[in-house]
C-alpha cells in the first residue's frame, strides 16, 4: 500500500496511482519508522494528507540501495539511460494534469503556472537524455610517442538531492534528470510542504523503468536527513535548491566526506527600466515576473529602479496592473495569484511593509492580508506595491518571497549599476533598454549569474541556470548542467 494515510478530498485524479504517502526506496514503496509528515493547503490551511517519513537509520539504508544500484546503472549504455529518461518525460507529459492538481493543492500556485511547470519538467528530462550521450571525453596529445593520454568522463557516484517547494517538480527533475543521465543514482528529499508532487514523479519514475535503487524519494526531517546525506561516505555529490542559510550550512557540513556541491540559493533580482525602455512591454513583464508563483521564486522581481524621467508613468501603470490581479485559490479559474506557502512566511510580509513604512516607503497598492485570507484560512496577502523606501529598508536587501515590490527613481547608469549590484545575493538581474551599447556594458556590469534583456524568461532546459556570489554554485540545464555529476579520470598508457 503507497496510498497516505489520510488523503483529503480535493484529490480527485485521473490517475489515483500518482498519489502516494510513502517513501520511495529501492523500487518500492516502504511504510518509515519516522514521523508522519503534515501536509497542508495553503489556499484553506486544511490538512491535505499526511506521509511516511523514514529515520536516519532507513535514509542510510535508502543510500545503501543506490550504492548498489550505482554499480549497474552507471554501466548501461548512455543511450539505455537516455531511453528511460525519454519515458519519464513523456509519462510525466501524459500526466500533466494530475500532477498539475496535486502541486496545486500543496503549494498553491494557479493550475496554469503548475502545467507550466509539469511541462518544463518533462523538457529537462528529455534534454537530459539526449545529453547524457554526449558526456565526450578528451584525447590529449601525449609528450611521448609511446604513450596516450586520455581524459575519461565518469558519473561522480550517489547524488543526495535536497529540493525547494516553490518548484516542486521542475526542481526536482532539473536535478535527477542529468544525474541519472550520466549514470549518477540519487536520493531525493522534497520540502515538506510538497512531498506529494516528489511521490507521484516517483510512481512515474517506476513506470518509466528506472532499476531498483536509481531514483529514491526520502520525505522527512530536514536536518537530520541532511546529515545522513553529508556524513555518508557513500554520497559524493550533494545538490541543494533552497535558502542562502542552509546553502551555507550544507557546505560546511559537505566538508565532513569532501562532497561535491551544487547550490541554487536565494536571489534580489533587480529590474531596470531605463529612459528609452518600452514602457509597455517593461510594466506587464515586470508584473509578470514578480506576481508569479505569488512572488515566491529566486528569480522573481524583488526591486525595480526606473530613470526619473519614467518613473511617475511606470508607477501609475505599474500599481494599476498590480491591483487588477486577480488573487484566488489556485483551483478556480482564472486565478492570477495564490497564496503564500505557510503562515509564517505570510506573517512576514506585514513585518516587511511595515518596516519599509517605517523608512519612508509609501504603499501605492495592497499591503495587507487580502480578504480572502479571512474567509478561507489560506494565506492569501494582497499583491503590494511600495513606492520610494529608503535605502535600509528590508525590501531592498533580504529575498522577498512573497507578493511584494518596490519602486524607485535613478538617475543615470553608473548609480543603477552601484544600486543593482549592492546585494550578497548574484542570480538575476533583468534591465529594459532600446539601445544596443546598453544590451553589452549593462549585462557585463551586471553582478549575476543570468541577465534578461527586455525579457524576464531566463529559465529553459537548454541554459544553464544558476548564481553568483551569495546566490550559489554550479549550474542546472543546459549542457552544462550534467557536468557537475560527471567527474574526470585521467588515464595514462605507455609502452604502447
Ligand atoms: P525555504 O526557506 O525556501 O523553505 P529552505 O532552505 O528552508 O528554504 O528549504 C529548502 C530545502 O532545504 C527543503 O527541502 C528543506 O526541507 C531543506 N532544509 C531545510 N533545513 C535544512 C537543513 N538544516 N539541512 C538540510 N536540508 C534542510
Amino acid at each position: 500500500m503507497k496510498y497516505p494515510l489520510k488523503a483529503h478530498a480535493d484529490f480527485v485524479l485521473k490517475d489515483p496511482g500518482l498519489l502516494s504517502g510513502k517513501p520511495f526506496v529501492n523500487g518500492d514503496w516502504t511504510p518509515g519508522s519516522g514521523p508522519l509528515l503534515p501536509v497542508v493547503n495553503p489556499a484553506n490551511g486544511n490538512l491535505l494528507g499526511e506521509v511516511a517519513t523514514l529515520s536516519p537509520k532507513e535514509v542510510a539504508q535508502a543510500i545503501g540501495a543506490a550504492e548498489a544500484a550505482f554499480l549497474l546503472w552507471r554501466h548501461l549504455p548512455a543511450k539505455a539511460r537516455g531511453n528511460i529518461l525519454e519515458k519519464w518525460s513523456v509519462l510525466i507529459e501524459t500526466h500533466v494534469d494530475d500532477l498539475a492538481r496535486i502541486m496545486t493543492l500543496e503549494e498553491g500556485k494557479p493550475l496554469a503556472e503548475a502545467r507550466g511547470e509539469v511541462l518544463s519538467s518533462a523538457a529537462f528530462a528529455r534534454w537530459f537524455a539526449e545529453e547524457g550521450k554526449r558526456a565526450y571525453g578528451e584525447i590529449i596529445p601525449a609528450h611521448l610517442d609511446d604513450r596516450r593520454l586520455l581524459v575519461l568522463r565518469e558519473p561522480v557516484g550517489v547524488a543526495a538531492a535536497i529540493t525547494p517547494w516553490n518548484f516542486p517538480c521542475s526542481m526536482i527533475v532539473r536535478k535527477a534528470a542529468p544525474a541519472l543521465a550520466a549514470g549518477c543514482t540519487v536520493v531525493l528529499k522534497p520540502a515538506e510542504a510538497t512531498p506529494f508532487s516528489a511521490l507521484a514523479l516517483a510512481e512515474l519514475a517506476y513506470r518509466a523503468g528506472f532499476p531498483a535503487g536509481a531514483f529514491n524519494v526520502v520525505p522527512g526531517d530536514p536536518e537530520q536527513i541532511g546529515n545522513v546525506f553529508t556524513r555518508h561516505p557513500g554520497v559524493r555529490k550533494i545538490s541543494f535548491t533552497g535558502s542562502t542559510r542552509v546553502g551555507k550550512l550544507l557546505i560546511g557540513k559537505s566538508a565532513e566526506q569532501v562532497q561535491r556541491v551544487t547550490l541554487e540559493l536565494g536571489g534580489n533580482a533587480p529590474f531596470l527600466v531605463f529612459e528609452d525602455a518600452d514602457l509597455e512591454i517593461a510594466v506587464a513583464d515586470a508584473v509578470a515576473a514578480k506576481f508569479r508563483n505569488a512572488g515566491q521564486a529566486c528569480i522573481a522581481v524583488n526591486r525595480i529602479y526606473v530613470h526619473e524621467s519614467l518613473f511617475a508613468s511606470f508607477v501609475e501603470r505599474f500599481a494599476e496592473k498590480t491591483a487588477a490581479l486577480k488573487v484566488g485559490n489556485g483551483l478556480a479559474a482564472g486565478s492570477e495569484v495564490g497564496p503564500v506557502i505557510t503562515e509564517t512566511a505570510f506573517a512576514r510580509l506585514r513585518t516587511l511593509v511595515d518596516d519599509a513604512v517605517r523608512q519612508c516607503g509609501k504603499v501605492a497598492v495592497g499591503g495587507k492580508p487580502h480578504a480572502l485570507a479571512r474567509e478561507t484560512g489560506g494565506f492569501f496577502f494582497e499583491p503590494t506595491v511600495i513606492v520610494n523606501p529608503s535605502s535600509g529598508a528590508r525590501v531592498l536587501h533580504e529575498e522577498i518571497f512573497g507578493p511584494l515590490v518596490s519602486i524607485l527613481p535613478f538617475r543615470n547608469d553608473a548609480e543603477v549599476l552601484s544600486l543593482a549590484n549592492d546585494t550578497e545575493y548574484g542570480l538575476a538581474a533583468y534591465f529594459y533598454t532600446q539601445d544596443i551599447r546598453r544590451l553589452f556594458h549593462v549585462s557585463e556590469a551586471l553582478q549575476f549569474g543570468m541577465v534578461g534583456v527586455n525579457t524576464t524568461a531566463i529559465a529553459s532546459e537548454a541554459a544553464p541556470f544558476g548564481g553568483v556570489k551569495a546566490s550559489g554554485i554550479g549550474r542546472e540545464g543546459g549542457r552544462h548542467g550534467i557536468e557537475d555529476y560527471l567527474e574526470y579520470k585521467t588515464v595514462w598508457a605507455a609502452g604502447l
